[in-house]
């Protein structure tokens, strides 16, 4: 069989544990003998980031900005224990969080749904993809616990100018008190990513906050949202894509009774905690794929889930194991298919497809790793271990591609 021929190069940042075991061979047996890739690799691995100061990620997120698409298997975010474990210098900071701020990404998470596994809520029929504006409000924020009456004010120093001051809350006992931001650079830079997502995958734009109550700060999130879809309106209208705006109340009562199938964009804690509510609806963590989209529309795939510490545990022990790794392919597949796009390159956009159709067909046929055993209507399940749903998915890939 001759390889199909990738265009120009793909980013691959290698990862740990239980993932990178299923990432490698996910790449030896579905990808490699199938395409001739440029395959610009870094290794993420928790040891090399500790070896090179991190320095591994900087250079990793700067090469996506360079050649337009990443995948990236997940990678350990070291807490004390991993410090301890593995003799690391520090703590270093979650691989992630490093390369969205250097992308200035936005993520989506998308489920992989089958015919064989209902979603939890009965309405759903298709995916719903979640968009987290993945920065500032409280996971930037500042706060005191206020301990004896007191005045808290909020304070705004213009450069050179004089201060404006709210009261916030006169305390005649103890309580909480904290201060958040954002900016309008990155609420725009989040609708900008928002757009050309939607604009990529064809869906509907779903956007909620809570601007009855909070008419400045979440009013200003619609506004900014508002003007980005004003100034995308020709590209949207062209490709008959909708917006529509929601009290975020509204939006998820909304989603429990709507059939899905757009993009539903989030202020960060909403996202952080519909993301887990949607992902959790449709089925497993392990068919749940998430993108990294940048404003110029470069792309960073990976799998949702980590590394998968539990199952890699027992693999150490020479243990079966049966993680899933559906979404680590999605994260190969995405990546290639959008290189095929990018390049004008149709042959490689279908292999991505057919891979996985390969997948899908796997499991609709009854071939399934164990966690999705309890999820399926199917009334026969295989349950198999991580490598024998590999290979047949290969064989059902090979006789797709004659
Ligand atoms: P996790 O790796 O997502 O796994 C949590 C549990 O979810 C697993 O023990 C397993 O449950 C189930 N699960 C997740 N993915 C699965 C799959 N593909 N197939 C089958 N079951 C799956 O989360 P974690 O254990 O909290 O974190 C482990 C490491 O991953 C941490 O070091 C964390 O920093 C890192 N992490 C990385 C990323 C990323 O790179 N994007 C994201 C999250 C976490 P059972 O054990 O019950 O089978
Ligand atoms: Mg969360």
């Amino acid at each position: 069989m001759t390889k199909i021929k990738v265009k120009n190069p793909i980013v691959e940042m290698d990862g740990d544990e239980m993932t990178r075991v299923i990432w490698a061979k996910i790449k030896e047996q579905l990808i490699l003998p199938f395409l001739d890739v440029d395959l610009k690799y870094y290794d993420l691995s928790v040891t090399h980031r500790d070896e090179t100061d991190d320095q591994v990620t900087v250079d990793s997120a700067k090469a996506t900005l360079e050649h337009g698409v990443a995948v990236k298997c997940a990678t350990i975010t070291p807490n004390e224990d991993r410090v301890k474990e593995f003799g690391l210098k520090k703590q270093w900071a979650s691989p992630n969080g490093t390369i969205r701020a250097i992308m200035d990404g936005t993520v989506f998470r998308k489920p992989i749904t089958l015919q064989s596994i209902p979603p939890a809520v009965k309405s759903w029929k298709k995916p719903i993809t979640v968009a987290r504006h993945a920065f500032g409000d409280i996971y930037r924020d500042q706060e005191l616990v206020v301990e004896q009456p007191g005045t808290v004010e909020l304070v705004f120093t213009p450069a050179g100018g004089e201060p404006q001051r709210l009261t916030i809350n006169d305390f005649q006992g103890g309580g909480v008190v904290m201060g958040m931001f954002n900016t309008d650079k990155s609420i725009t830079s989040f609708a900008r990513a928002c757009v050309t997502f939607a604009l990529g995958e064809k869906m509907n734009l779903w956007f909620g906050t809570k601007d009855t109550i909070s008419k400045k700060y979440h009013g200003r999130f619609r506004e900014l949202f508002q003007q980005e879809v004003d100034r995308r309106k020709a590209e949207l209208d062209a490709a008959g894509i909708t917006y529509s705006y929601f009290l975020i109340d509204d939006a998820v009562a909304q989603t429990m009774k709507n059939e899905g199938g757009y993009l539903w964009c989030c202020m960060n804690y909403d996202g952080d905690v519909m993301s887990d509510m949607v992902a959790q609806g449709f089925g497993s963590l392990g068919m749940m794929t998430s993108v990294l989209v940048n404003p110029d529309g470069k792309y960073e795939y990976e799998a949702a889930h980590g590394t998968v510490t539990r199952h890699f545990r027992r693999h150490q022990r020479g243990e079966r194991t049966s993680t899933n790794s559906v979404a680590s392919i999605f994260a190969w597949t995405g990546g290639i298919g959008r290189r095929g796009e990018m390049d004008g390159t149709r042959e490689v956009t279908a292999f991505a497809r057919k891979l996985e159709q390969a997948v899908l067909d796997t499991i609709e046929g009854g071939t399934m790793t164990g966690d999705l055993v309890p999820l399926t209507t199917l009334s026969n399940p295989k349950s198999v271990d991580t490598w024998e749903f590999l290979d047949a998915v290969e064989s059902k890939l090979r006789a797709s591609l004659g």
